[in-house]
């Protein structure tokens, strides 16, 4: 009798090497199997007689071979098997490239299924490397067809069969993590019906009635996770903040703050005076000024005994963040230190030994601040910027470094993306929000241009007028794509640049790409801050976060090719210091929606509004970036068009939540454990 957690080798025709290669996908066992959904469908569905067939259309014909196949080759790596089938109603030429066994397999007299997209020229009918398979077979053709995700050694119809087989062993084993009043409540079908149809959907509607239910499954156990999360969270002890004053450190600084950043640092300091632990996030338009909220949120740390990290996901947002806070910080005899992969082992070492003795107050770094070898005594803050490029494990992983006995640290999370509210309800229901949705004054109003190549020259020149009056400039240049390989952003960036130098001789270009050593990033970076070139070229590296308030203009190549709130990120590059600013997003595509898209940058500078409208039009994966966003890959979900029952997912999982916090009733037992997969699984999502 097979079980859930039963071997895939269970199935026939998966031994060793296959279930290796399952393994690699993630299947090890008939759990895993049927829970490997489809990426796609083919609805292959539709049976002609054929002299029935059309050209172009795609069907399968059940015809009998009339004569062994013959087998040619034409040259070296091109071989043909050809064979002629035949039905009541006429004959089919089939042609097969490179297939050469079929020969030997098919014979004459025997009928098989041909699948393919029919060839009608005349009287002729054929067909090229169309699907075949035995006649009642009904594997591969004759229904709509799962497209699964493949990897070496594991085909389609291997994928089909074995999930065919699973299914049949266990479907009515699956616990279904739904309580039934869930269930029932929301209109949603039986586990092993979803599971069935979402692999063999019988039609579209079955396979829409199946997509719900598993999508709202998906929705329901993330809120729930992440409502788990927040109430544990929230729950934690730590020892208040006598001293919640921030006013000595504003007072050094050369503004006052926005209302946005008071309510923000308002919000702070209660949290830290409040005996619990903080968990919250900054949710802050580029350039609203979140650093110096999460200045203040240090201050108050160090103040009152503790050390604070502050983690940005690259090192050159590490090196500005240390450049712009260790002089304000130290002023105010806090001592800053700097953890970046770059920094040389000798150098390294003496600054952990500081830290350990706690003579290090604020460490500012990357991801090398979650090293074995770094600890801290008394970390009291973790402060992570641009935190949609860490995963929520590597938040916790950072808090639990600072947990001494019971006590874990205060967590500030700064978003570099402004959020639409309900994604953010689901991606951030961990943790407490404080929206910033106000710049400073004064701040310059940045003119959008969505424009063709044919503008270049114009551009090129209006480059060279600003520069001549002393300001600097952004070019974003677009990657090269060639035929099934990844972009060389290494050799677009490098060409881009070579052919710029040549349009403006006279000026100082400099050349930024992401597979830069770190420590050549941060010498460019730095040099272009310091005003050492007049043009940074770089590849989407300069995106997070850079603050160069000489900096007037960004052009953007290929402007299409990026996510509008990535544009707007970029935009955020320029117009952050008194200088009147630009972003000229250059495209040559001119399909409507990608113009549309644009021209939402032209209309509007606050990055919600662009946030609303990106997901909209793009969806989440894109919007956040492939895997960015830290939270276990949804399967189904998506979460633009399932804004609906996300919402009502979400409400379903608070009630539940509500009734049994612990989920320790029986019937609450599977969807606990899915649960806690869900969330281990999240722990070892990393970038
Ligand atoms: P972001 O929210 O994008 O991280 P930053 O913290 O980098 O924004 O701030 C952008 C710029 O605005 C910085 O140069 C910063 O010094 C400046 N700034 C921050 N707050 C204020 C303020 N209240 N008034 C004027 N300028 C400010
Ligand atoms: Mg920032």
């Amino acid at each position: 009798m097979a079980e859930l957690q039963t071997d895939v080798r269970y199935i026939k025709g998966i031994g060793e090497q296959r279930a290796k290669a399952l393994a690699r996908l993630g299947i090890r066992t008939l759990r895993d199997l049927i829970a490997y959904f489809p990426r796609a469908y083919e609805d292959r569905r539709t049976g002609r007689d054929i002299a029935q067939l059309q050209d172009g259309e795609s069907a399968w014909v059940e015809a009998m071979v009339a004569a062994a196949p013959t087998r040619s080759r034409i040259r070296r790596g091109l071989e043909l098997v050809k064979l002629r089938a035949v039905d009541a109603t006429g004959a089919l030429d089939v042609t097969f490239f490179n297939q050469g066994y079929l020969r030997d397999q098919l014979r004459a007299g025997e009928s098989y299924v041909f699948y393919g997209k029919a060839e009608v020229r005349g009287r002729r009918r054929a067909m090229t490397n169309p699907l075949v398979e035995r006649a009642g077979a009904g594997l591969l053709t004759g229904r709509i067809v799962p497209v699964y995700a493949l990897t070496a050694g594991v085909g389609q119809s291997l994928l089909i069969k074995a999930v065919e087989q699973g299914l049949a062993a266990c479907r009515d084993l699956l616990p279904d993590p739904l309580p039934d009043g869930v269930r029932r409540g929301h209109s949603l079908c039986h586990v092993g019906y979803a599971y069935e149809q979402i692999h063999f959907p019988e039609g579209e509607e079955a396979l829409s009635i199946a997509r719900r239910r598993l999508v709202f499954e998906e929705l329901f156990l993330l809120a729930a996770g992440l409502r788990q999360l927040r109430e544990h969270r929230n729950a934690e002890a730590a020892v208040p903040f006598r001293d919640t004053d921030a006013a000595p450190l504003l007072a050094r600084l050369p503004f006052s703050l926005t209302g946005a950043q008071r309510r923000a640092v308002g919000d702070i300091a209660r949290d830290l005076a409040s005996g619990r632990v903080m968990n919250r996030l900054i949710e802050g338009d580029v350039g609203s000024g979140k650093t110096m909220v999460a200045a203040a949120a240090i201050y108050l740390a160090v103040k009152n005994g503790c050390q604070a990290a502050l983690m940005a996901p690259t090192s050159i947002l590490a090196e500005q963040h240390y450049a712009g806070l260790a002089p304000l910080l130290e002023g105010l005899r806090i001592r800053c230190g700097l953890l970046t992969g770059a920094l040389p082992a000798a150098a390294r070492r003496a600054l952990l030994e500081r830290l350990g003795r706690g003579e290090v107050d604020l460490l500012i770094g990357t991801h090398a601040l979650l090293s074995g070898d770094v600890a801290f005594p008394r970390l009291g803050l973790v402060v992570t910027d641009e935190q949609h490029r860490f995963g929520v494990g590597q938040r916790s992983a950072l808090s639990d470094k600072g947990r001494q006995g019971e006590d874990a640290p205060h967590l500030l999370v700064m978003s570099a993306t402004p959020i639409p509210r309900t994604l953010a309800l689901i991606l951030y229901g961990d943790l407490d929000v404080s929206v910033m949705d106000e710049l400073p004054p004064g701040r310059q109003h940045i003119s959008t241009y969505a424009v063709s190549g044919s503008y270049r020259k114009r551009i090129y020149a209006f480059l060279d007028k600003e520069i001549a009056q002393g300001r600097q400039a952004y070019v974003v240049c677009p990657m090269v794509e060639r035929d099934d390989q990844m972009p060389d952003e290494r050799k677009a960036a490098t060409e881009y640049a070579a052919a710029l130098q040549q349009v403006l001789p006279h000026r100082r270009i400099a050349l930024l790409h992401g597979r830069m050593k770190p420590k050549e990033k941060e010498r460019v970076m730095g040099d272009f801050a310091a005003g050492a070139f007049d043009i940074l070229v770089s590849t989407t590296v300069v995106e997070v976060g850079m603050d160069v308030p000489n900096a007037s203009v960004m052009v953007v190549e290929n402007a299409e090719r990026f996510g509008l709130s990535q544009l707007h990120q970029l935009r955020g590059r320029v117009g952050r210091g008194p200088h009147r600013s630009y972003c000229i997003l250059i495209s040559d595509h001119d399909g409507e929606e990608s113009r549309r898209r644009l021209q939402v940058m032209t209309r509007t500078n606050n990055g919600f509004e662009i946030a609303e409208e990106d997901l909209r039009l793009r969806g989440p994966g894109d919007f956040f970036g492939r895997r960015q966003h830290g939270l276990p890959a949804l399967k189904l979900a998506d979460l633009t068009c399932d804004a609906r029952l996300m919402e009502e997912a979400r409400q379903a999982a608070e009630a539940v939540l509500a009734e049994d916090p612990a989920l320790e009733r029986p019937e609450h037992r599977e969807m606990a454990r899915r649960i806690r997969q869900l969330l281990e699984e999240s722990s070892g999502a990393m970038n």
